[in-house]
């Protein structure tokens, strides 16, 4: 494992990643874009414990367990800024004007430091396959093409597949990353208020089972 500074958030924290692999696809575990969603948070951290002990998929992993640093350590969904982070990326259909006042978009597309260093790195290091863990109403947000690994973790957790949220969601990873630049995306919606000791015991060997998809399907760009 090499572990490295992503970037720093708008406090000016540093925000934690790990590389693992030196082999195989590239893909890119995210957790706690939106620090109150401490489910996805638990799993990160919980995959990253695992793989810290030990590691054999043939991919090169790199996590981000607590990407909203700021977010985290205020308990809060938005940065230290007061920036959703997954409505400032500049996506085709970015806006200033919030879609609703709980999400701010950020004074401009990737205003934010945090957003910089994932859209830096995503063109420089393109990923074959992206998993971003949140919590909300448990389902599986597919952009782009990633329902073999959707339909591994729906086998383990029972969670819907869908396309389309409902609402939505300019600047948000799934159609930078997902629709626009060919790397799928999956939003893992773990069940918000879930008991951190289930989230560990049913969505770990769920986020397992989606990386040995990954292995098997996934070839590097
Ligand atoms: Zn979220």
């Amino acid at each position: 494992m090499q572990s490295f500074s992503f970037g720093k958030s708008a406090l000016g924290l540093a925000i934690p990643a790990y590389r693992f692999g030196t082999q195989g696809p590239r893909v890119l575990i995210l957790g706690g874009v939106h620090g109150n969603e401490i489910e996805g948070t638990t799993l990160a951290l919980a995959l990253l414990e695992q793989f810290s002990q030990v590691y054999n998929f043939k991919l090169r992993l790199t996590m981000i367990p607590v990407f909203n640093v700021d977010g985290v350590i205020k308990k809060e969904r938005l940065n230290g800024n007061g920036v959703d982070l997954n409505r400032n990326l500049p996506t085709k259909d970015w806006n200033p004007k919030a879609f609703d006042p709980k999400y701010p978009p950020g004074p401009m597309a990737n205003s934010e430091s945090e957003s910089r260093a994932l859209t830096t790195f995503l063109s420089k290091e393109p990923q074959t396959m992206i998993f971003s863990l949140h919590s909300w109403m448990p389902l599986l947000n597919v952009n782009g093409d990633c329902m073999a690994e959707a339909q591994a973790i729906k086998e383990l957790t029972g969670y819907e597949i869908k396309e389309e949220i409902g609402y939505p969601t300019p600047g948000c990873l799934g159609t930078y990353a997902g629709l626009e630049r060919n790397m799928p995306t999956l939003t893992y919606e773990l069940e918000r208020g879930l008991d951190l000791k289930e989230v560990i015991r049913v969505h770990q060997p769920a986020m397992l089972k989606a990386l040995h998809v990954s292995e098997q399907i996934r070839r590097d760009k």
